[in-house]
């Protein structure tokens, strides 16, 4: 397996169709960080040709493949994900197919990944690949970046593992390990180190040939050694440069930023059938989770008067953003609600938010 870009795609200036050519390195004193991050460049990539774990993603350099990689990454384990992955490559295999695709088996195939802007997002770029690159995936930063969903970060990482460009990556597995290596303790969310640690990963990219391979190191070694609260320090290439570890600080280094309070939200779904079906509502645009399909509920819709016993017949506690949220289900009579009546048999095919898909499963239903 491929784990690096093969030699003949150079990617630090040199490629006759790089749209980025990288300046030839000057006869000027690099301050010393960046000497620093320069001479960790060989034991990063020596490591990662040794350790990279074989995830079905590294097996290619189809920038589409690698997009919806990368994009299913955020705020996600890559042990979750990969089956995730295959099943999508599998129904969407190309940026033709995503475009096409209905909407709701978009959506379909990202239920349980939570975040689902992620999922719209990615058919509007497809539509928008369609529209302006004639249905090929874009191969300069830039243009890779004007798309939807797409930060500084994405397009760095589909850059340089796809076309091998020299593109940075900051990520918190990157803000990690640069600012434990470099003993940086202030704040990281803070502009003016996050402008270091982009110009370190700058110089971390530009200094090999391998750039695919560079910032692959970067995320894995995040990712397998240098954990959040025990790294594995004495299995990292780069420990004899590590200033938190001599320092003996790693524990305060990132800073911990302050999260915002989280807040408990209460919300009455409504179970309502009829033989054989149950009444189901799609979330409308605007909201979080646009799109997915639900109980009626007292969220996105009235609330019903409940009688004054009342018992929910099951209780899905959910984390969204900053709330806490505990949804509650009670049988009620049919109304004659908005909403649309689904069989029953058929619920496992349609789109459902994760919180209404726990509480459904808790239900015995029929
Ligand atoms: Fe992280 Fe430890 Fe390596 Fe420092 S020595 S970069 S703390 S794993």
């Amino acid at each position: 397996m491929p784990l690096s870009t093969p030699a003949n795609r150079p990617c630090n200036g040199k490629h006759f169709d790089n749209p980025f050519p990288v300046p030839q390195r000057s006869a000027v004193p690099q301050p010393p960080a960046q000497r620093k991050a320069r001479r960790l460049v060989p034991r990063l990539l020596s490591w990662y040709g040794k350790h990279a774990r074989d995830l079905p993603w590294r097996r290619t350099r189809d920038p589409y493949a690698i997009w919806i990689s990368e994009i299913m990454l955020q705020q996600t384990q890559v042990a979750t994900v990969i089956p995730y992955w295959e099943r999508w490559m599998r129904a969407l295999p190309t940026v033709n197919h995503l475009a096409r695709a209905k909407p709701e088996r978009v959506l379909k195939l990202w239920e349980g990944l939570g975040y689902y802007s992620r999922a719209r997002n990615l058919q509007a770029a497809a539509h928008q690949i369609l529209k302006n690159h004639q249905g090929q995936f874009p191969n300069t930063p830039e243009a890779i970046r004007a798309l939807p969903g797409i930060g500084r970060y994405t397009a760095g990482a589909i850059s340089s593992i796809a076309f091998n460009l020299p593109e940075p990556i900051v990520d918190g597995n990157v803000i990690r390990i640069l600012t434990r290596l470099f003993g940086r303790r202030e704040d990281p969310k803070a502009k003016v180190l996050q402008n270091e640690l982009w110009s370190l990963a700058e110089t971390l990219v530009r200094s090999t040939e391998d750039c695919a391979a560079l910032n692959q190191a970067l995320m894995e070694l995040g990712a397998t050694v240098c954990h959040p609260r025990t790294p594995n320090c004495n299995d990292c290439p780069v420990k004899r440069s590590c200033a938190a570890r001599r320092e003996q600080v790693i524990h305060l280094i990132p800073a911990k930023t302050i999260r915002p309070q989280t807040e408990a939200r209460l919300i009455q779904a409504y179970l309502i059938t009829r033989p054989g079906h149950i009444l189901m509502r799609q979330r409308p645009e605007g909201v979080h989770n646009a799109g997915f399909w639900e109980l009626p509920n007292d969220e996105t819709g009235p609330a019903r008067k409940l009688p004054k016993r009342a018992r929910p017949i099951a209780t899905a506690r959910h984390t969204i953003t900053r709330y806490r949220i505990q949804l509650e289900a009670y049988r009620v009579p049919d109304n004659g609600e908005a909403g649309q009546w689904h069989p029953i048999d058929a619920l496992a095919s349609l789109p459902v938010a994760a919180a209404h898909r726990k509480l459904l499963n808790s239900i015995r239903l029929g």
